[in-house]
């Protein structure tokens, strides 16, 4: 127990600890630091927002605090919350007063009374996240700990403080958090605990989708994601969240020929992934790889099992997952489809003689995203053969060193035309029109292929000559 302790006195020690001690003594309020920022002192996890919770006014605490803090500290009051942040260079911390919370069945918002520190704790979601420790000075730092989650987290035991059936029921989204914390932390979910995720996961639907995904791409953003997506297929919330990838799951067999079971595939390339990038969208990207590979899959008595186009047809699937799971439609989704579309092609650069015209122009199409699309492609090599594994990474360190060369010599990475469209126009006396087009994407595909260099001079004689075969003459 001695190094619990330890942990404790190293975080209390410095501020705002002591001062927000003073200052609830004065008061005369019974003020205890709680949840999230607790268990990550015993993890050793460094968490900046600290909650505080106070039998009484958390605001009134609030404002005192801050008052003392002086005028570099900023208050914000949340009076409809009853609820207060005080925020002080790095520091924030949140102030409430202890609560009580009943729940009505149509409604994740519950009914708030004033309540004890035990009431608070029972409304917590798990026992490691009911851990208090308490502010004031003649008890600073004893730890009020009422359903034993210090020994949950020593047992990497993930458990809902009272019935788990109640506690899921009322606020569904514990069911997420709990798959979640499993996935970041490495930890266990109860049995009991897990089997009521089962029987409530229907309940989920009451849950906002952006809260949903909030979770979700903590999941992805966790050591080992696959941790997770198998806990909530598992429990049957996966298909609920995100059917799309719950369809990848199965293997068929047809005329002896197997395919490999596309959902275990993903996983194991998105948790392959995870060990090269912290970057969300980039895993994203691995999640999404194969979608639409179950809606594309056909059987060939010559070739066996097919899966054509899938990495286009996965692209054209995003922006409808993306809109329904509230993920941002934005730019980030545009590389998501872009890694998506372009998955296969570093594959079947390394399958036939690299030719310098196809790098020029997958390092043309893929731009500044090259290097994430080789770590996915990478990742996506999951064969059991030891030889093919050696015999694709070797060939892919082979495209990786001609792109190397090619864009030292090319530069087509961020490629921009030497002759613009308003140069066309004015050198022939062309409107905007049809020709102008014509001549500026033969010119693309003339230096993409390596027919010419990409200069300026080069690209001009070769669009005067282009311009002579079209019967254009300049004006
Ligand atoms: P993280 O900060 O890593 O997302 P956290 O557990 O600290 O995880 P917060 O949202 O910061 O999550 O919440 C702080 C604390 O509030 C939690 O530790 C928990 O005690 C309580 N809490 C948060 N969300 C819920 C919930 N849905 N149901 C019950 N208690 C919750
Ligand atoms: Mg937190």
């Amino acid at each position: 127990m001695f190094y619990y302790e330890a942990d404790i006195e190293r975080v209390l020690s410095g501020q705002p600890f002591p001062l927000i001690s003073e200052t609830a003594d004065e008061l005369g309020l019974e003020t205890y630091v709680i949840g999230g920022y607790v268990r990550d002192i015993f993890l050793r996890r460094p968490s900046k927002d600290i909650d505080v919770v106070t039998v009484g006014s958390g605001i009134e605490l609030a404002k005192a605090v801050a008052k003392r803090l002086g005028r570099k500290a900023h208050l914000s009051v949340f009076k409809n919350f009853g609820t207060a942040q005080v925020k002080h260079g790095e520091l924030e911390v949140e102030f409430v007063g202890a609560r009580k919370e009943s729940y009505r069945r149509d409604s994740r918002k519950p009914i708030v009374e004033d309540g004890t520190l035990e009431d608070d704790q029972n409304r917590r979601d798990f026992t490691i996240n009911a851990l208090a420790l308490c502010l004031n000075g003649d008890r600073y730092g004893e730890l009020v700990d009422p359903f034993g989650g210090l020994d949950d987290l020593e047992n990497l035991r993930i458990v809902t403080p009272l019935d788990p059936d109640t506690t899921f029921s009322d606020d569904p989204l514990r069911m997420m958090r709990a798959v979640r914390f499993a996935s970041q932390l490495g930890f266990f979910i109860d049995p009991n605990t897990f089997d009521a995720m089962t029987r409530n996961r229907e309940r989920i639907g009451i849950i906002s989708k952006e809260r949903i995904a909030d979770e979700l791409n903590k999941i992805v953003l966790s050591p080992k994601p696959s941790i997770g997506f198998e806990l909530l297929d598992k429990c049957g919330l996966l298909e609920l969240i995100f059917p799309e990838l719950c369809a990848l799951k199965g293997v068929e067999t047809k005329e002896g020929i197997g395919h490999k079971d596309n959902f275990a595939h993903t996983l194991m390339v998105l948790d392959r992934l995870s060990r090269t990038t912290n970057d969300l969208w980039l895993r994203w990207a691995a999640l999404l790889h194969d979608i639409a590979k179950p809606s594309v899959k056909r059987f060939d008595n010559r070739l066996g099992w097919t899966f054509h186009n899938h990495n286009f047809i996965g692209e054209k699937m995003i922006p409808g997952i993306f809109r329904r799971m509230k993920l941002p439609m934005n730019e980030k989704m545009k590389y998501v489809q872009k890694l998506v579309s372009l998955h296969m092609r570093p594959i079947s650069l390394a399958d036939d003689e690299v030719t310098d015209s196809a790098i020029r122009r997958l390092l043309f199409e893929a731009g500044d995203d090259v290097d994430d699309l080789m770590k996915l492609c990478e990742a996506d090599i999951t064969s059991k053969n030891p030889e093919k594994v050696r015999r694709f990474l070797n060939n892919f360190r082979l495209v990786r060193e001609k792109m190397a060369q090619i864009e030292e010599k090319d530069r087509v990475r961020n490629f921009q035309p030497p002759v613009s469209g308003e140069e066309i126009m004015a050198t022939f006396g062309l409107p905007p029109s049809q020709p102008v087009g014509v001549l500026k994407e033969a010119i693309k595909n003339a230096i993409l292929d390596g027919v010419i260099p990409n200069e300026y001079e080069a690209a001009v004689r070769f669009m005067h000559e282009k311009a002579a075969k079209m019967g254009l003459s300049r004006v």
